[in-house]
């Protein structure tokens, strides 16, 4: 088992660089992928993972098989090579916090459903459709991949200690926006 920390890029510029493809056929891809399981597991705060946050320059993502699961580790979808081949032209407002972005949520729109394609581990054809919550998280991910993050992508940001963070999330919660209250 090899937990990776995950980078941040407070102190990694790499995480804004997109990475290269990976050929599902070669050995260390899977190795990439339980790196990815691994360090998914190991922590109480991510709902998905894509490979450069853990240093790998490899286009491979984690995403929770059941995204309606708070907590379903066991239930880890790996996606090898993953493309967003549609969205929908709705996009929708959303707080959202990141494993590499520490100490900082930022709004950031994102479609409401995509579909993305790719390989599945053992180097299958992989599609799906995804909505809502689960839409989110796949577009968070595979923006990292494209070397983008909440930074890029969102607005306003805010720089904050946890307590704050978690202040804010009440807030929110209370005036029913719509939250990520997970880190992706
Ligand atoms: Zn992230």
């Amino acid at each position: 088992m090899t937990t990776k920390r995950v980078l941040s890029v407070w102190e990694e510029d790499k995480l804004h660089i997109p990475v290269a493809e990976v050929d599902p056929s070669n050995p260390s891809t899977r190795d990439i992928a339980m790196d990815l399981i691994d360090t998914f597991r190991s922590s109480n705060y991510l709902v998905g993972l894509a490979a450069n946050q853990i240093g790998y320059d490899a286009r491979m993502i984690l995403l929770l098989n059941n995204p309606n699961a708070q907590s379903c580790y066991g239930d880890e979808l790996i996606i090898v090579n993953p493309t967003i081949v549609d969205m929908s032209e709705k996009m929708r407002g959303g707080w959202e916090s990141c494993g590499s972005v520490p100490r900082t949520i930022a709004r950031v729109k994102s479609p409401i459903a995509v579909t993305i394609e790719g390989y599945s581990i053992s180097g299958q054809d992989f599609r799906r459709s995804l909505t809502g919550f689960a839409a989110r998280v796949a577009y968070h991910e595979v923006n990292h991949l494209d070397g983008k993050t909440i930074l890029s992508e969102g607005r306003p940001v805010i720089h904050a200690g946890l307590r704050r963070i978690k202040k804010c999330i009440g807030d929110m919660n209370r005036s029913g926006e719509k939250l990520l209250e997970q880190s992706v």
